[in-house]
């Protein structure tokens, strides 16, 4: 195993999803908002997201739709 190969896949990853540092634990709202260039202000700082399965049976926690999380929105 290379030596580096996590952080370079996490730098990677953060390039390529937007993202960068940490979840942040909280008691109210999503735990991503301070890094989801998706979040909405007012919503996903102050309400914990719902809960939904889609047709796959994945399990998605979030204040957006399927299709704009996708780029679709
Ligand atoms: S609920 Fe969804 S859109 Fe809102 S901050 Fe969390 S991951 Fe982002």
């Amino acid at each position: 195993m290379r030596t580096g190969w996590l952080e370079d896949t996490i730098a990677s990853k953060e390039t390529i999803t937007g993202m960068s540092g940490g979840v942040e634990l909280t008691d109210t709202g999503c735990p991503f908002f301070a890094r989801c260039p998706l979040a909405i202000e007012g919503t996903c700082d102050t309400q914990a997201p719902p809960r939904r399965i889609d047709g796959d049976d994945h399990v998605i926690e979030c204040h957006r739709e399927v299709d704009e999380l996708l780029g679709g929105g």
